[in-house]
Formats: C-alpha cells, structure tokens, sequence
C-alpha cells in the first residue's frame, strides 16, 4: 500500500525502500543546506552539473539580468543575443573542425540529435548507413535513442522492445586496448555503420571506467579511415571535469558530432548544445524542405539558460579556473593516494578532478545491497555521495577545499570500517 507523504515520483528512487528526501533548502560553493539546519558537502556537484559552485554570483547575476529582458522565445524563424553569442564563444572554445550549434536543454535530447544529425547525414546524401556503434557499458541518457544506443540490462529491462540494434565494442580495459580497437575495426570495416558514439575518457553511469587519452585517438582515426561518423558524449566529461575543459582535447581529437550539457550553464539551468561539422549541415541545407532536419524542443536555445551559460564561458576565460581545475586534480590525487595500499578497495582510480574506486563485496553490481547502505552512510555524515553499486565516487564542485575532501575520504574510510 503506497503510503507517500508527497506526489512527486522522483527519478531513480524505489518509493517503496526511499521514501523520506532530504529537503535543501538553499546551496552555496560546494555545500547544501537542509530544512533542518545542516550543511551537507555535494561530493557530487548534484549529479554532475554543478562545476563553479552552487549558485555562482556571476551566473546568478546573468540569470537575474536576463529573465528581466527576454525569457522565452520561439527559435524557429528568431534569434536572440544571447543564443548568438554563446554559440560564438562555444565554436571558438570547442575543437576545431565543428562548425554549427543546436540548442536543446538535456544530455538525453542532445545525444538523440546527434544520432538525428547522423542518420539524416546519411540519408541526405543518398548512402543507405543506418547503424550506430557504441561501447560497452556505455550511458547516453534516458530516452529511447540515449537508451538504445547505452548498455542494455537493469535500467532498461522493460523496455527492450523499443529499442534499435547497435552493435557493441568491448570497453577498453587496461592491458586488453587492442582488442577495443581492432573490434571498432572489424565493424566499421564489415557492417558501414553510420556513428560511433562514445563518451570520451570516462564513462560515468556505466560506473566511473576510465580509459587512456590514447585509445579515444586510436578510435578516431578508425573512424576516420571508414567515414564512420564519431559523436563525442561529453555531457559529463565536459568543462573541466577530465582536468582540460573537454575531454577530446586530452586526445587532440575532433569530433564530427559533439554533445555539452550538464556543466554548460555550471549547473545552474537545464541548457544542452550538439556541436556538427559544416558537412553535417551542409547535407541539410538545400531549397528542398523534405532535408529540413525536423527537431526542436519548446525551450531551444531559452535565452535565460543561454545567459547562464554565456556566464558560465566567462568565468572559463579567467586563468583562475582552469588553475582551480588543475589544482583540485592534485587534491584529489593526495586524497585518494591512501587508498590504493588498502586491501578493502580496488581499482583505485583518477581522471583529471574524479575519483573513483570499488567497495571490494561478495555482491557488486548496481543492485548491490551494499549501495542504498552507503548512501544512508554518508546522509549520515551530511555527505552527498551516490555510489553506483559498489562503486563510490567523487566529483566535487570545483570551489572544494583540501578540508572537504578530507572529510569526504574520512566518510569513506569509515563507511568501509563499518560495512565491508
Ligand atoms: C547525464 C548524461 C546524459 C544524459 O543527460 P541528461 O541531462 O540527464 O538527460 C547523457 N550522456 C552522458 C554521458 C551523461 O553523463
């Protein structure tokens, strides 16, 4: 018998085993404040968006002065400044090679774009390439193209029926990159696939798997070689999360199709953008409209959240941001050091300003009964942290200091004395 005390049905949450949530009543920097009257560390950045600190004055401030102007606007047929600036500044900032910007306002609706942007490519141009390559363990999003194209098991059992044929690669553990490779290889090879899409470095929700900047170039240049488009999912890897401001550069690769949301407004406003190369347009730009590429979202390009991300861009324009990145990889290097002599955890691991390693338990995987036990840990200890299964991780607001680290690694040492 339902027995909610609220209506609202909250995303990846059993009512039935969670139904108290913690009421935050206001944010700043890297901390939370609840009704109650604690103050919580957002180990997390509130599930990867926040980047600068919650509410930032200077985003603040942009929304404040935006929302009084221009709030909502059509885009189909209208513009504005802020829309036309920011995609400015995003090309400039962006690798080289991507020409055009489309707004949408989440990571799921700017991956099934991209995979728009792809398949209307193909068919614009006359060629008969429809399949899209992933990798294992992959996270694209929640809608049936982000699902279709991510890894197949618990999040998406039930709807299995809707969702399109891809064809897999292994991810590419340390020591077995090889095998990744000549995979992508024998598909792009055998079965002229349209994409591949791929989140560069790190792979997020498939469970922090981190990979060598090496093996994502290896992956273009096989791309490359079949013409097999290569979408970059850098919605979580994105501004400065993999210690440079997007990924690929750590790889000196350009995608041709290329996803930012999350950290894009630093988490301020929900704002997505798929970036393109000029043939990808190209082959939609024509006096026949049936090569329109038919999408849009109400809120394309909604100016207040395109005036939060114009902001979240200036504050990227000061060195001191991407010393702060580079500083709070250091930090989070020297916190996570102790951990790879202690027997209890492995595959101790680190890309730019994440952490992340494994509880060793008898049950791992996402259900584990050991997750929802160590988040109710750490709620305890006024940390936000959300271990995915065994895995615990930390990806901190960029604003952190060596004291909240200490005291979220402290939380974590004693959650393994208390539940390994
Ligand atoms: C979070 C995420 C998405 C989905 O973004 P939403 O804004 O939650 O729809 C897609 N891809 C990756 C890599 C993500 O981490």
């Amino acid at each position: 018998m339902p027995t909610s005390k609220s209506p609202i049905w909250h995303p990846y949450t059993q009512h039935a085993l969670q139904d108290e949530m913690t009421r935050i009543v206001r944010g700043d920097g890297a901390y939370l404040h609840t009704a109650d009257g604690r103050r919580i560390i957002d180990a997390i950045s509130s599930w990867w968006v926040i980047t600068h600190g919650h509410c930032h004055p200077h985003v603040v401030n942009a929304i404040k002065e935006q929302a009084g102007k221009l709030n909502q606007i059509i885009f189909a047929g209208y513009t504005h400044d802020p829309a036309e600036e920011l995609a400015a500044q995003l090309l400039k900032l962006a690798p080289r090679g991507l020409d055009h910007v489309f707004f949408s306002d989440s990571g799921s609706t700017s991956v099934e774009v991209a995979l728009k942007m792809a398949l209307g490519y193909w068919h614009n141009i006359g060629k008969q390439r429809i399949r899209i390559i992933v990798m294992q363990h992959s996270y694209h999003g929640d809608t049936v193209g982000g699902m279709s194209v991510g890894a197949r098991g618990l999040f998406n059992a039930a709807y299995g029926p809707l969702l399109f044929d891809v064809t897999s690669i292994p991810f590419p553990r340390r020591g077995q990159e090889q095998a990744t490779l000549d995979a992508l290889e024998s598909v792009c090879r055998d079965e002229i696939p349209a994409a591949f899409i791929v989140e560069p470095l790190v792979l997020g929700a498939g469970g922090m798997l981190m990979y060598e900047a090496w093996v994502l170039k290896e992956m273009k240049r096989i791309c490359e070689a079949s013409e097999v488009l290569f979408i970059a999912d850098e919605v979580m890897t994105g501004w400065g999360r993999t210690g440079t401001l997007f990924a690929c550069e750590q790889a000196d690769v350009s995608p041709d199709i290329v996803c930012y949301s999350k950290g894009i407004t630093g988490g301020a406003l929900p704002l997505a953008v798929t970036l393109c190369r000029a043939d990808i347009f190209d082959a939609h730009y024509s006096k026949d409209r049936t090569r329109t590429f038919f999408h849009s979202s109400s809120y394309t390009a909604n100016p207040v959240a395109c005036a939060a991300a114009k902001a979240n861009l200036d504050l990227w324009q000061v060195p001191a941001t991407s010393q702060r990145v580079i500083s709070l990889a250091a930090m989070q290097e020297q916190a996570i050091e102790s951990f790879r002599a202690d027997s209890r955890f492995e595959n101790v691991r680190r890309t730019g300003t994440i952490t992340a390693l494994d509880l060793k338990t008898r049950d791992a995987g996402y259900l584990a009964g050991i997750g929802p036990k160590l988040q109710t840990f750490f709620k305890d200890r006024n940390l936000l942290l959300r271990p995915l299964g065994n895995t615990i991780y930390v990806m901190p607001p960029y604003c952190v200091t060596m004291a909240d680290l200490d005291e979220i690694y402290a939380g974590i040492r004693d959650a393994a004395d208390a539940l390994a």
